[in-house]
């Protein structure tokens, strides 16, 4: 048999590939032995391909994603001419909906169309001769040969769970990614999941047991791919009600619909640990039009309340995103759908900016619109009849400081005090972003002092009220960064009596038990370089509160507490 190997060219290291660890575990069922060999989008392309040109491979199949193709295509154009016996098959989305214009590019010799398990399989025991098998797109004597497609997989169950014990070593600091349903009940235009015929679902006693499995194994993060995980609301409880009684230190992520969320499906988070539940809420736009017109419905207001409500628990993060180019959403619409997403104060706001998809119903009426969009992936929005390409230029500069300034979660009680001097929060972006335009950093990478140095002097331009603004951002800035020099922005004036008192603090053992117990046992010299203390005018956790105060931070809990008040 031919010596094969899967290949995904991940986003980033710590992803990992289920859609290739399932057709291996599937092939694997039915007797056949491939490797599954894992890269990122970081790596040199020479890298990849020396890599698997030293392994002497007979054919390679590439899963293809908008991410990673135009990597696929260089990395497979070199091995196809080291190799000329080496047999180049692609699958995955991107090349699912225009397999022709993949097997244009001569070192490519086929392609699996769709759901690739049973395909694989079949095509493995052919000996990757494509003639009868389904879902297969392929070149036989430079002519392209086009197959019935294949059903999808009814019965999830058939296929193995695609994770075991001998891939953990790979999987070590991982994220993972998990299905437990294949498939989306909705029909939003902009996406892929829209093409599905309704969702298919593994098991629930097979779903508990691969959580298990996780829980366990102590993966940190998994990261469910669900398109809508609670599209049935009453498995979705179950599963979580699962999760919930099992906690260990796994995290799980999932895509929800927060307008079907239920009074239960909170109160699972609000009774479970604190950070066992992710949730990534698509709202898109709050413009009326606009979700018509992607077939979302407007379901703003209740989407609203299940975020306040999940936010409320403090037990869950919480992501919300926003896409720029739908249709009937000018700049102005944006400015409002910004608005009142980013005043629900969720953890994460991503900007996305929409992506015209191959195979999606707003890729094929993109006239109507006039959209244009870049030739090659992601096939990212540049116009249409509602956005330019100076409001996009504007929306891009936005994206990146609310990425730094926001998202980080870096800034939250400095962000909260400026958001305080402006009309509304885009305003308050659109400023800081022309600010970094200014001074040459927009987009550029930053570190996160200067970042903090930036903001002080972005401030001390717009506003008089620099000191108190000080203040904010020093909390922020010792919550989040390790304890070390202080900021020029906020010197260190405390005296040597108040250093003496300090020190005799961490005498106290009550102390430490009360406020550090990680230091029990500690000689307080030693703790001294992890922690620091820190007197305010203020207390920029309570503005109404007068009197000093003084907050303690500590180094890897990045943790703050008030240890003196009314000083
Ligand atoms: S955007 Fe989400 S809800 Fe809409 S079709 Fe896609 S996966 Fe389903």
């Amino acid at each position: 048999m031919k010596k094969t190997a899967l290949v995904c060219i991940n986003a980033k290291f710590i992803h990992s590939a289920l859609g290739i660890y399932s057709i291996s575990r599937y092939a694997k069922k039915q007797g056949i032995e491939v490797d599954v060999l894992e890269y990122s989008i970081n790596h040199n392309e020479m890298v990849i391909d020396m890599d698997i040109f030293e392994k002497s491979y007979d054919v390679v199949a590439f899963s293809c994603y908008i991410f990673n193709i135009d990597y696929v295509i260089k990395v497979a154009s070199v091995l196809k001419k080291a190799n000329p016996n080496l047999s180049i098959w692609l699958g995955g989305p991107e090349v699912s909906f225009s397999p022709e214009e993949y097997l244009s590019y001569p070192f490519v010799d086929g392609v699996m169309v769709g759901e690739g398990e049973i395909t694989f399989e079949k095509l493995y025991k052919a000996d990757f001769c494509a003639t009868d098998i389904l879902g297969c797109v392929y070149k036989k004597d430079g002519v392209i040969i086009k197959n019935a497609s294949r059903p999808t997989i009814e019965n999830l169950d058939v296929l193995p769970f695609a994770y075991s014990e001998d891939v953990l070593p790979k999987l070590k600091d991982k994220l993972i990614y998990y299905e437990t349903s294949r498939g989306c009940p909705f029909r939003c235009s902009y996406c892929l999941s829209s093409t599905d015929h309704g969702v298919r679902y593994y098991s629930l006693d097979r779903v508990r047991e691969n959580l298990l499995f996780f829980i366990s194994h102590h993966i940190p993060l998994v990261k469910f791919v669900d398109r809508t995980f609670n599209a049935d609301n009453k498995r979705a409880a179950e599963i979580m009600r699962f999760i919930a009684e099992n906690p260990g230190e796994t995290t799980f992520h999932m895509e929800i619909s927060a307008d079907l969320v239920t009074k239960e499906f909170c109160e699972i988070v609000e009774n479970s640990r604190e950070g066992l539940f992710q949730f990534e809420i698509g709202i898109q736009s709050t413009n009326t039009k606009t979700l018509d017109a992607i077939c979302r419905g407007d379901h703003v207001e209740e989407i609203k309340r299940s975020v306040l409500a999940l936010l409320k628990t403090k037990k869950a993060h919480i992501h919300v995103d926003l896409i720029a180019g739908l249709p009937y959403e000018n700049l102005e619409s944006f400015k409002n759908s910004f608005n009142t997403v980013y005043a629900l104060h969720a953890h994460n706001l991503q900007l996305g900016f929409l992506k015209l998809l191959k195979g999606t119903k707003i890729r094929a009426e993109k006239d109507t619109h006039h959209y244009r969009f870049t030739d090659y992936p992601p096939y990212e929005i540049i116009g249409n009849d509602f956005l330019g390409y100076t409001d996009i230029v504007l929306l891009k500069k936005i994206e990146d400081v609310l990425e730094r300034f926001h998202n980080s979660q870096s800034f939250c009680l400095s962000l909260s005090f400026l958001e305080g001097k402006y009309k509304d929060a885009f305003t308050m972006f659109d400023e800081l972003s022309q600010y970094f335009c200014k001074i040459g950093q927009i987009m550029l990478p930053c570190s996160k002092p200067v970042l903090y140095d930036l903001l002080v002097e972005f401030y001390r331009e717009k506003f008089d009220d620099v000191d108190d603004f000080c203040v904010y951002l020093a909390f922020d800035y010792y919550q989040n960064l390790k304890v070390g020099k202080a900021p020029n922005w906020y010197p260190d004036k405390t005296d040597d009596v108040f250093r003496q008192n300090c020190l005799e603090f961490l005498y106290d053992d009550e102390h430490i038990k009360t406020y550090l117990p990680e230091f029990i046992g500690e000689p307080p010299k030693k703790i001294l370089k992890h922690v620091r203390f820190l007197q305010f005018p203020f207390d920029p956790l309570n503005q109404d509160k007068k009197g000093k105060v003084v907050y303690l931070f500590e180094n890897n809990t990045k943790k703050a507490v008030k240890i003196v008040e009314n000083v």
